[in-house]
């Protein structure tokens, strides 16, 4: 990370953990997150949907923000089994994932939804995460780069330069999700550069040096230290390691 950009890291709690376990667990980190941040971190939690206001409610007037791991694009309606952003909104949601690989590949998101939903949210005044990252096909195939420069302009298409700014872009190479495998520090840098330079040519320098741009895929408190010290490695999106409060907070702290 750099000066300029205060680093952003989320935990990406997925389908996982019972009402009470997401209660004691968004304590623990309430309770933790003070001497670890030093307010020199943002710190995001996406809960699953049915625990966000139970979570919303513990983290009240704590600096951590709560998030959801989806949302749909359109107002209140005739939407069966969708939650609206307004709805979020109303929670005390202040954020919302986009893009994750498991709702690209597993739920069958295309890029046009991705940005249908990074448009609406930013219109509704949320923040959102933007989630991009390359097959391990794609990489063996030298196609890293490019997956993600496309990905991205996808997502951001018609996102004006003023909102840029409340969008944090997540690189999780789908190869490194859950698997144990991560990037090496080098090559999460070089994929971390290579979007960087895509942000400028679609919105300038001085934009796309402002973006936080997150490394996910099988950080833990071990490699967290070694991946975040990138120049443009500006944060984490941690799914497994993110379900224990005591590696959460050590990869909050490391950052
Ligand atoms: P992982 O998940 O840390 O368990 O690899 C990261 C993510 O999917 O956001």
């Amino acid at each position: 990370p750099t000066p300029t950009r205060r680093p952003h890291i989320g935990g990406n709690w997925k389908m996982n953990l019972t009402l009470d376990a997401a209660r004691s667990l968004a304590a623990a980190l309430r309770d933790g997150v003070a001497g670890a941040t030093q307010d020199r971190v943002d710190v995001t939690v996406f809960p699953a949907m049915p625990h966000l206001a139970a979570v919303a409610d513990t983290l009240k007037g704590s600096p951590i923000a709560v998030g959801a791991q989806n949302a749909y694009f359109q107002p209140d309606g005739a939407f069966t089994g969708e939650t609206s952003l307004s709805m979020l909104s109303d929670l005390g949601v202040a954020s919302v994932l986009v893009g994750h690989s498991e709702r690209r590949h597993v739920l069958g998101e295309s890029d046009a939804l991705v940005n249908e939903k990074v448009l609406a949210a930013l219109e509704a005044g949320l923040d959102v995460t933007l989630a991009i990252g390359e097959k391990l096909e794609q990489r063996e195939n030298g196609r890293t780069d490019a997956v993600n420069a496309g990905q991205l302009a996808l997502g951001l298409a018609g996102v004006p330069a003023e909102r840029l700014a409340r969008v944090t872009v997540a690189y999780e190479p789908v190869w490194a999700i859950g698997t144990g495998r991560t990037a090496s520090p080098e090559d999460a840098q070089a994929a971390h550069a290579a979007i960087r330079r895509a942000l400028v040519s679609l919105y300038g320098a001085d934009a796309a040096a402002g973006v936080r741009i997150q490394y996910g895929g099988s950080m833990k408190p071990g490699n967290a230290g070694d991946l975040l010290a990138g120049a443009d490695v500006d944060g984490g999106l941690i799914g497994g390691a993110a379900l224990q409060s005591t590696d959460f907070l050590a990869i909050v702290s490391a950052a």
